[in-house]
């Protein structure tokens, strides 16, 4: 009972851990004890221990620290993913030989094609690159159409040095501007962007499917042992959770192996479930990771009162409208969105190309009856959430555009 719950405990606290450090920054924690426990663990505690240091130390510890600590933090360097790596070899050369000789013939089909395939796709994922360059700027600026409520077009990359695509960004661990910014995952060493995103998720639905079918057959071969192990009189007068708890510690102890291997499993699969789910949503939603925390940004405006909105067709004329939004993509919209504190007034500029208002000619003009102070998310249109299969099309890297013989009729 005593080493089964302490290593359960010792497992639990490091996938909470992890969890807290990797996912606490994400969009979806903003406010909640997830988000104020990795702001503690990130920002607080370090300040807590350089002050310490600083009375201490005169600063010498974290000083050291800190020459590891941004190699750790900034550099792309490939220490999570040798972790992460290690963690599948281990996990899987001490449970697969253990559990090997139970195993029905189906299942020595089966594991090593669960075992295998999540190698595959991670080999895809670090390899696969969705870098921009000189070379392929011109696709890439094709790829997808500004939106002009999170990106807008004549945006440089000071790095690079070209326009920036929509849905792109510049990523500082790869130092390359990223086609479809997802992320940088640290656990890649590789951002998910445009043409690896179909092998990220994959490697999510591969991990999650590896994890709950290793719990699935740990269970059934410790209940098998313990019905081989346990005779059934004794099985009988085990009443209640704590006989339960007893037996299972009794045959985990017996057979560490498997049994510490299932615990493990048991506590990470739902880290990966809940990342694939997450991933999952985001495809359905039309965002990428990146994108959700500008949604969210964009969401805090809208509450405080400080977005605009009007339609296209009453601000432009016919002249600009054709060039505006891209004709061939399936999403269209009206919306003009601007961001200001004060309502644009009467007499105020719009440039064409993007939603910047030149500032007010005159101060006191009245606000623009032709702009509407927007209260809701709702009323903004995502012209990359084409519906969840054209999303997923998307992802997995087939056209989504609409075919130009339709487009001229
Ligand atoms: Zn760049
Ligand atoms: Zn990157």
């Amino acid at each position: 009972m005593g080493a089964l719950k302490t290593v359960s405990l010792v497992i639990l606290a490091i996938s909470v851990f992890t969890f807290i450090a990797l996912f606490g920054r994400l969009p979806a924690f903003r406010k909640t004890p997830v988000a104020l426990l990795h702001r503690a663990l990130w920002v607080h505690l370090p300040n807590g221990i350089a002050a310490v240091d600083n009375r201490l130390f005169g600063g010498r510890v974290v000083l050291c620290w800190n020459r590891s600590g941004s190699y750790i933090l900034k550099e792309n360097h490939p220490l999570v993913l040798i972790f992460f790596v290690s963690l599948l070899v281990i996990g899987e050369g001490l449970f697969v030989p253990a559990a090997w000789p139970r195993l029905s013939s189906f299942h020595q089909f089966a594991v090593p094609v669960a075992v295998i395939l999540p190698y595959l796709l991670l080999y895809k994922c670090v390899v696969t690159k969705s870098f921009i360059t000189a070379e392929n700027h011109e696709e890439e600026m094709k790829r997808y159409p500004y939106d002009r409520v999170l990106f807008h077009p004549g945006h440089r990359c000071s790095t690079c040095d070209f326009l920036k695509p929509a849905r792109s960004k510049h990523c500082s661990f790869c130092q390359a501007c990223v086609s479809r910014h997802d992320h940088h995952c640290v656990w890649l060493m590789n951002c998910v962007g445009a043409n690896n995103c179909v092998y990220f998720v994959s490697l999510l639905v591969s991990l999650s499917v590896m994890l709950v079918y290793g719990i699935y057959l740990g269970y059934s071969l410790l209940s098998e042992i313990l019905n081989e192990s346990v005779p059934p009189q004794v099985r009988e007068s085990m009443q209640g959770w704590t006989g339960w708890i007893n037996a299972w510690s009794v045959v985990v102890a017996a057979h560490p192996r498997i049994g510490g291997v299932f615990l493990l499993m048991l506590m990470t699969a739902p880290l990966a479930i809940s990342f694939l789910a997450y991933h999952v949503y985001l495809i359905w939603a039309g965002v990428t990771t990146n994108e959700s925390a500008k949604w969210s940004d964009l969401k805090e405006d809208v509450e405080d009162g400080f977005v605009y909105k009007t339609r296209r067709s009453l601000i432009f004329d016919s002249r600009h409208s054709t060039d505006f939004y891209d004709q061939s993509w399936p999403v269209h919209t009206d919306q003009i969105l601007v961001i200001d504190e004060e309502p644009p007034t009467e007499g105020c500029l719009l440039a064409s190309d993007s939603n910047c208002i030149a500032r007010r000619p005159a101060s006191d003009l009245p606000p623009d009856p032709r702009w509407k102070r927007l209260h809701s998310m709702r009323d903004v249109d995502n012209i990359y959430d084409m519906g969840f299969w054209l999303n997923l099309r998307d992802v997995i890297g087939l056209s989504v555009r609409r075919p130009k013989d339709i487009l001229s009729t």
